[in-house]
C-alpha cells in the first residue's frame, strides 16, 4: 500500500498533480490517499520532493506448498456427452499424476450428470467428485466458480486444469482469483518439474512469436487452461476402477445473479471446425471475396469444414467463427488444405497438429511449406477449379 509520512509532507500538491488516477488529494496541507483508487504505480513516490511517500509491500502469508496434493481436471459436458477436451485433459492429468505419485480427480458439475462419472474413470480419473443439482442445468460462471473454489479450498489439489473453451475462459479465472493463485491461460503444453513439483505451463507469447514456459512456484494450486486438440486423450479402459464422490452444494454456493432466458445452438453448414476430419482453409491468396466460393465448393465436395485466416476474417469475407490460429480455433484434422495461406506463426499454432497438410501457394518460399506434407506451388485460382472438378466428378456431387 501507499504510505504517507505526515511529518515529512509539506502539502505542496505535486503528488496530487501527477496522480493519473485521482487517488491523492491534499487537505489541510497534508496529502491523503484513497486506497480504492491507488494502483501503486509509484509516480507520486518519485515526484515527492520531501520523500514523504513510500510503497510498502504487503506481507503475504507464505503457503505451505506440501499440504497441496493431487491433480484435478474440471470436466465439461455438452448435450451429447463430454466435450472432447475433457478426455484430452484427463490423458495429460494421468501422466502428471503418475509422475507425482498422486491421484487424478475429475470434477463433474451439472444436472442429471451422475451416470456420466464412470466414463471419466475409464479415461484416467481415480476419483470423480460429482456435483449434480437441478440449479446447474445451465452453465452459470458464478455458481461454477464458487463451487470449484470451495472444493479446492477444502481438498487442496496442487494442480487444476480445465479446457480453454468459452466455458473455461469464463469461470476458471474467477476460481484462480478466489484461491489467490496464478493461472496460465491457453496453454499448448504441460510438463512437470519433479523436484519442485512445479507445473511447467507452455503457451505462445508476444503475439505467438515465441513460446513461454510459465511456473507458479509460490502459490497453490497451480492452474492452467489448455486449448482443445493439443493434448492426446487416453483410449477408454473399461476395467479401470475409481471412486465416485457426491457433493451436495449449499444454497450459498448455488446463488448467482444470472437468469438464462434462452439457449440457441448456432447452425453451421457442414461439419463444425473442431469435429471435421477434413478442413479446407482460405487465405488472402484467394485475392478477392468473390473467389471464396472455390474453397467452399471444394469443402462441400469433401464434406469438409471451411477454415479461414485472420486476414480474411478481419476483411469481413467470412465470419470469425471460421478463424483458425492463435486467436481462433485450434484444429487437428486428418487432412488440412491451406489455400493461399502464408503460414504466419499465429496461424500455424492453430493447425500444425493436422495429420496431412496440403498447401497451395504461388510463393515457393512461403512459410506454410515448412509444415506441409504436400506442397503445390501454383495459383489457387488454377488449382482449385481443377481439384473441384475432379473430386466432385469422382464423388458424383454437383456444386
Ligand atoms: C496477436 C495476433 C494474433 C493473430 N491471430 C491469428 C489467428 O488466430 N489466425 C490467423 O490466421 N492469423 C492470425 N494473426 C495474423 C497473422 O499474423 C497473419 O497476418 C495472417 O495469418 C495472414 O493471413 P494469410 O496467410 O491469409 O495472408 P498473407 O500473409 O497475406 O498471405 C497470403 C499468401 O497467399 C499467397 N498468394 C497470393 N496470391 C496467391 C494466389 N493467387 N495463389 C496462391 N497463393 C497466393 C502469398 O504468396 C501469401 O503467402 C494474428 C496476428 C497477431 C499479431
Amino acid at each position: 500500500m501507499l504510505k504517507i509520512d505526515i511529518e515529512k509532507c509539506i502539502g505542496c500538491g505535486e503528488c496530487e498533480e501527477v496522480c493519473s488516477f485521482g487517488a491523492i488529494t491534499v487537505e489541510d496541507e497534508k496529502a491523503k490517499v484513497d486506497p480504492g483508487l491507488c494502483t501503486l504505480c509509484g509516480t507520486c513516490v518519485d515526484t515527492c520532493p520531501e520523500g514523504a511517500l513510500e510503497i510498502e509491500a504487503e506481507e503475504k502469508e507464505a503457503k505451505d506448498l506440501s499440504k497441496w496434493k493431487g491433480v484435478w481436471v474440471v470436466s465439461e459436458t455438452r448435450a451429447d456427452g463430454f466435450a472432447p477436451v475433457t478426455f484430452e485433459l484427463l490423458g495429460k492429468a494421468r501422466e502428471l499424476g503418475d509422475r507425482l505419485s498422486v491421484d487424478v480427480t475429475a470434477l463433474l458439475l451439472g444436472s442429471g450428470v451422475k451416470e456420466m462419472a464412470q466414463e471419466l474413470i475409464q479415461r484416467g480419473a481415480d476419483r470423480v467428485i460429482v456435483v449434480d443439482h437441478p440449479e446447474l442445468s445451465d452453465f452459470v460462471d458464478e455458481a461454477y466458480s464458487k463451487i470449484v473454489a470451495h472444493l479446492a479450498e477444502k481438498e487442496r489439489p496442487e494442480i487444476i486444469i480445465a479446457g480453454a473453451t468459452a466455458r473455461g475462459r469464463a469461470f476458471v479465472p474467477q476460481v484462480a482469483t478466489m484461491l489467490e493463485t496464478g493461472l496460465t491461460a491457453d496453454c499448448t503444453g504441460l510438463e512437470i518439474e519433479e523436484d519442485s513439483r512445479n507445473l511447467l505451463q507452455t503457451r505462445p507469447a508476444f503475439g505467438g512469436n515465441l513460446m513461454a514456459t510459465i511456473i507458479c512456484d509460490d502459490r497453490r494450486p497451480q492452474m492452467a487452461t489448455v486449448r482443445p486438440h493439443v493434448l492426446k486423450a487416453m483410449e477408454p479402459d473399461k476395467e479401470r476402477d475409481g471412486e465416485i464422490i457426491d457433493f451436495e452444494p449449499s444454497p450459498e454456493l448455488l446463488k448467482h445473479r444470472v437468469r438464462v432466458v434462452e439457449s440457441v445452438v448456432e447452425e453451421v453448414e457442414g461439419p463444425g471446425l473442431t469435429e471435421a476430419d477434413i478442413i479446407v482453409t482460405a487465405g488472402r491468396g484467394l485475392e478477392q471475396k468473390e473467389n471464396l466460393h472455390l474453397v467452399e465448393d471444394l469443402a462441400k465436395c469433401l464434406d469438409a469444414g471451411v477454415g479461414a485466416t485472420r486476414a480474411i476474417t478481419d476483411a469481413g469475407w467470412i465470419s470469425s467463427s471460421h478463424q483458425i490460429g492463435q486467436t481462433g480455433a485450434t484444429v487437428a484434422p486428418k487432412l488440412y488444405i491451406a489455400c493461399g495461406v502464408s503460414g504466419a506463426i499465429q496461424h500455424l499454432v492453430g493447425m500444425q497438429g493436422s495429420e496431412i497438410i496440403v498447401a497451395i501457394n504461388k510463393d515457393k518460399d512461403a512459410p506454410i511449406f515448412d509444415v506441409a506434407t504436400y506442397a503445390i506451388v501454383a495459383d489457387v485460382k488454377d488449382i482449385l477449379p481443377a481439384l473441384i472438378k475432379k473430386v466432385c466428378k469422382e464423388r458424383g456431387i454437383d456444386v
